[in-house]
């Protein structure tokens, strides 16, 4: 049982320098938590608005999201309602064929296990991209997973990562409109709609 308060692990959390030398922009580990949220989405990584502006999905990847769920901005960003924990907190940089890098390896290993453990009140994590997936659930296919969502609840609800490149795979894949889309609506709703007002 942890002794130490939420507050004091963020603050040691955003002191953390272990990757710094592979970080093109420096430590800045971005994560939204609170002991009072029902849901934790579970991320990848921040890229650079993330890491300018402090606040992660505030881009049109957080638009989709967020459309997904069907939650306005002050839903999303709310931290009695939504706990965003990526597996890597800082900015990652650049693959050189384009993209972002993976969420950095010591990330999840070094502090997860320790925020998780102040977040009492999570009933359900989305598992946004595979790399969260693969660390929850071990190897698999994500549109497998995603497919075959109820079989992670209550606990987990597998997502892809909501990039651009995620349009094409909403057309190949309709049932994510048809079926999970409206399931994972309902589901979060009752969970925000039932979380407490502080
Ligand atoms: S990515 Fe994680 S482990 Fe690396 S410096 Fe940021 S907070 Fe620390």
């Amino acid at each position: 049982m942890t002794t130490e308060s939420l507050s004091t692990l963020i603050a040691r959390v955003r002191d953390c320098r272990l990757c710094a030398d592979h970080l093109p922009l420096g430590p800045k580990p971005i994560l939204q938590v609170s002991e009072h949220a029902p849901i934790l989405i579970a991320s990848q990584a921040p890229g650079t608005k993330a890491h300018t502006s402090g606040q992660t999905f505030l881009d049109a990847s957080g638009d989709r999201l967020r459309e997904w769920l069907a939650v306005s901005a002050d839903q999303f960003y709310d931290p009695r309602r939504f706990a965003i924990l990526p597996m890597g907190m800082c900015y990652p940089g650049r693959l050189p064929q384009g993209g972002d890098r993976p969420p950095r390896p010591e990330c999840a290993p070094r502090w997860r296990s320790e925020v998780l453990s102040h977040l009492r009140s999570v009933r359900l994590t989305l598992l946004v991209g595979s790399y969260s997936q693969v660390h929850v659930l071990g190897r698999g296919r994500m549109t497998e997973r995603v497919y075959h969502y109820r079989d992670y609840l209550p606990s987990y609800f597998p997502l892809p990562h909501p990039s651009w490149r995620t349009g094409g795979w909403e057309k190949r894949n309709p049932w994510f409109r048809d079926d999970v889309i409206p399931a994972l609506r309902m589901i979060v709703h009752d969970l925000i709609n039932a979380a407490p007002r502080c």
